[in-house]
């Protein structure tokens, strides 16, 4: 009887909850400041129009019925959900060869269930994963569930592990007769890369990661963040082909600049990192149409000791001399016509994925170009430009509002106060 009268009250609630949404019937947004996700400027008393899950319609100073459902965001400022373009939602706080040798990918999925939330409540409404890290086939079961609306999150696309050479990306420090979780696809030769990269396409991935150097393998300079190259132009090119006939974009984890040449003529469609890239390479990079995805934030959490549980005192030493030559890299690529996009690298802290774009801006970004790395460019670099990126007619329903003009501080996306996706509602306080 217990159970049965709990079971209605949780019917009651969440018809409620989903009462001003039930299908065919519009909600009109009325959003006091409104960004576009591509303009240079803002608007002021915009009505968006949702229905279902797309957006209807665009007007400034737009007409709402008499009794039509509102959602009155008229004190805050409006814009596109934020698209990370480099997570990894199977990682969670705390030391990594420890999630990979003590939890089950089981368990990680679980996390990151409850991680994937946390991130959409804080305006995520889209991410790209770079890397399951040893978690199985968690990635692709959450993004499943969540389009199918079993779990909560936003719209995943995966590339589940990377690939990448015998002697790289392997767990460190363990004696060869042990058998360690895989945390990444190991292919040599351009056969056996395509025969991973069709493995990967057959798991369900969206994207294609290749590891370019191993900072396992012999360091270009110590004190840096460099390691020795996987692959030779033949692999690379048969890794880049294959995905690209299957449709599928790559992504290339770099460090050292000549790494970054290497990708670049291979055919890739993003950098990740590129901590010492050069002026030239970007320039090229603007040529190519090829991404920048810097992720500056992961490198300072790991300085600071709050990432893996903490640092030694020999990474310490190497993570400060990256984390100012990663600065100035940016920095160089603001120069520049490369395109650069928002992504994170974090699992630690889940939701705090704007502080980003704290740092973006505070490295001399201008605020319009850094909210569009984070919304319409990241929607391009995803492939997934004409259904998310940008508040507009017919796209899905993506949006998030704040108190305050986030261009002018960018701390205020925090805390965001009210966030849907596809025209759901899931916060709004
Ligand atoms: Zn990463």
């Amino acid at each position: 009887m217990k159970k049965y009268f709990i079971t209605l009250i949780f019917l009651i609630i969440h018809s409620n909850l989903n009462f001003a949404q039930s299908a065919s019937q519009s909600v009109f947004i009325k959003a006091g400041k409104f960004f576009d996700g591509k303009s240079n400027t803002l608007r002021n008393n915009v009505v968006i129009e949702v229905k279902d899950k797309k957006i209807i319609s665009v007007k400034e100073n737009g007409e709402i019925g008499k009794d039509a459902a509102v959602i009155d965001l008229s004190k805050k400022t409006v814009l596109p959900g934020l698209i990370d373009t480099h997570i990894h939602i199977a990682l969670h706080a705390g030391n990594y060869d420890a999630q990979m040798l003590r939890e089950t990918p089981e368990y990680r999925t679980l996390y990151a269930a409850a991680n994937a939330k946390i991130t959409l409540e804080s305006g995520v409404t889209t991410v790209r994963d770079v890397g399951n890290e040893g978690a199985g086939f968690a990635d692709v079961a959450l993004r499943d569930a969540i389009n199918k609306g079993i779990a909560i999150g936003p719209r995943i696309l995966t590339c589940i592990q990377p690939v990448s050479s015998t002697g790289s990306y392997d767990l460190v420090g363990y004696s060869p007769y042990l058998r360690t979780p895989t945390i990444a696809y190991i292919a040599d030769g351009p056969v056996e890369v395509r025969k991973k990269v069709r493995q990967l396409i057959k798991e369900g991935a969206d994207l294609i990661k290749v590891y370019m150097e191993s900072y396992e393998k012999k360091q270009y300079r110590d004190d840096i963040l460099t390691g020795g190259k996987n692959y030779t132009k033949e692999e690379l090119e048969a890794l880049v082909d294959e995905a690209h006939r299957a449709g599928l974009k790559v992504a290339a984890h770099v460090y050292a600049d000549e790494s970054a040449r290497e990708a670049i003529d291979a055919g890739v469609d993003s950098i990740e990192h590129g901590l010492y890239l050069t002026e030239e390479t970007f320039n090229l990079m603007a040529k190519k149409n090829v991404y920048y995805v810097p992720t500056l934030l992961v490198y300072q959490m790991w300085r600071d000791g709050d990432l893996f549980g903490g640092i030694s005192p020999q990474d310490k030493i190497k993570l400060t001399n990256t984390c100012e030559e990663h600065i100035k890299t940016f920095k160089r690529a603001l120069k520049t016509g490369v395109k650069i996009c928002f992504g994170t690298d974090t699992f630690e802290l889940p939701g705090t994925n704007s502080r980003e774009i704290e740092l973006m801006m505070s490295y001399g970004m201008k605020p319009f170009e850094a909210m569009k790395s984070a919304t319409s460019l990241a929607a391009e670099l995803l492939g997934i430009e004409k259904i998310a990126g940008t508040i507009e007619e017919s796209k899905y329903a993506d949006i998030i509002a704040v108190d305050g003009d986030p261009f002018g501080n960018p701390k205020i996306l925090r805390d965001v106060s009210f966030v849907m996706k596809e025209g759901k509602v899931i916060v709004n306080k």
